[in-house]
């Protein structure tokens, strides 16, 4: 059976927080966008997406500047506990940050996508990928897409990235996570904590964190704990994610075998690295993330907006061969902090003396004593700090038009796809 063919302008494969994030930032350019964008994913939302849910007022901020108020139901951080051994610190705000159910915060987005009037298509999966001068042929499950541009934000096991043979696995962080139960007496839940713990840290050669996320999942309260190694240093062993899960599970008096893990990457950022071709885009995850806390989020917000810049450009210029796209990422104001957390992050997973990682716990707590983050009153977003003020002026700050009648390619209902087993 042959499939049909559409001509489109820009195609954006992927709908999670990077995909849905460019549309918009087109859509707040011009409503216009509306007709000329589609998106596909090969998930139906609400789909599961492996994830703690932390959102900080990075990611906050991009979509207030969208003009969206943060609606998903989230727990409120009001301390962020990071512990090494029998040393602690704490950041504290009102939020500090935000921990969202991903398969809701994204389903929420790409609702807020569709009601703009832009085609979604959900439940189709991208299988082959191939550049011409002028277009970008995609062929999915469903139809054939020939589109001016592409924007592959389909994540950090990118198809699009593996078609174009741009793989590179060096840069792969792994993270495992189970979702525990819990009382609303926690303390946790009581106090509004989350805990970043990095005794593993030397030792057990982990290249990051456990971590104790309170979360809200289908309005019960679970524990999103887990498992970050960075491999920022590729060239060391790798840590047993497993055992470490387990016995940090076992301190918290809980026994791994009780709960169902599951494991997805992250690719992290190389300011080196590839970021485009001529006619196509990578983002997100797609092109890399933070290898220091493996916050990825609020960066897929922001590489939104500069893709959105670079398309626009693109149809504005006539000029397809997206040669500036990484110098527009290195000088964005949110997302030029990456190549700085990739710095620390090789620097710190580098440590292997308890008694330096314990002065530099200290150290850390004086420091933010002299911060606002030592008050729990303190209101970090959004749209607050130097991030916003530096914004440059030809990003337009204005609220996202609603467009009357939404269009919809809802394929499977509401159902809830499974774990995001490969991308
Ligand atoms: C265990 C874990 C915990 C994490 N915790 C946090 C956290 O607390 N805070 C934080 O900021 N970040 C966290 N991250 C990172 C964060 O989840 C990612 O950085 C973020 O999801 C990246 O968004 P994205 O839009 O680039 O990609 P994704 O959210 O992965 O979206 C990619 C989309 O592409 C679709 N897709 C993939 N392949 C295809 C295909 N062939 N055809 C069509 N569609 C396709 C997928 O279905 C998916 O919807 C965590 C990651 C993991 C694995």
């Amino acid at each position: 059976m042959s499939l049909p063919i559409s001509s489109i302008d820009v195609l954006i494969v992927g709908t999670g927080p990077a995909g849905s994030s460019t549309a918009l930032h087109l859509l707040q350019q011009d409503p216009a966008w509306a007709g000329r964008i589609i998106m596909v994913d090969k998930a139906v939302h609400p789909r599961e997406k492996l994830c703690g849910g932390g959102i900080t007022h990075l990611g906050e901020n991009v979509l207030t500047r969208l003009g969206l108020p943060f609606e998903p139901t989230n727990f409120p951080v009001r301390e962020v506990r990071l512990v090494y051994q029998n040393e602690s610190y704490s950041f504290r705000g009102n939020p500090a940050f935000r921990i969202v159910h991903r398969a809701q915060f994204d389903h929420w987005l790409v609702e807020q996508v569709i009601g703009r009037g832009v085609d979604v298509h959900q439940g189709e999966t991208l299988l082959e990928v191939t550049p011409h001068e002028t277009h970008v042929e995609v062929v999915t499950d469903k139809a054939i897409y020939h589109a001016k541009v592409l924007v592959a934000a389909d994540g950090s096991r990118s198809r699009i990235r593996a078609k174009l043979k741009w793989d590179d696995d060096s840069r792969v962080a792994r993270l495992i996570e189970v979702l525990t139960p819990e009382s609303p007496h926690a303390w946790e839940f009581r106090d509004g904590v989350a805990i970043f713990d990095f005794s593993q840290m030397t030792g057990a050669g982990l290249q990051g964190y456990y971590w104790d996320f309170p979360s809200i999942v289908g309005g019960t309260l679970q524990m999103n704990r887990g498992v970050f190694d960075s491999r920022a240093r590729p060239e060391r062993p790798k840590a047993d994610l497993k055992e470490t899960l387990r016995e940090a599970l076992a301190e918290r008096e809980r026994n791994l075998d009780d709960y169902t893990i599951k494991g997805h990457p992250i690719r992290w950022f190389d300011k080196n690295g590839r970021f485009s071709q001529p006619r196509i885009l990578l983002e997100g995850d797609a092109a890399g993330a933070d290898p220091l806390f493996g916050e990825g989020i609020s960066f897929a917000l922001g590489y939104g907006l500069v893709a959105a810049q670079t398309v626009q450009h693109a149809f504005a210029s006539g000029d397809f061969s997206m040669a500036d796209y990484r110098q527009r990422i290195i000088r964005d104001p949110l997302l030029r902090s990456l190549p700085t957390r990739v710095w620390f992050a090789k620097f710190a997973y580098l440590m292997k003396y308890p008694w330096f990682v314990r002065w530099g716990w200290r150290m850390a707590r004086r420091i933010i004593g002299w911060t606002r983050w030592r008050d729990a009153a303190y209101d970090v977003g959004p749209v607050r700090g130097r991030e916003v003020v530096e914004r440059p002026s030809y990003v337009p700050n204005k609220p996202l038009p609603l467009l009357p009648a939404p269009t919809t390619h809802f394929g499977g209902g509401q159902r809830l796809d499974g774990e995001d087993r490969d991308g």
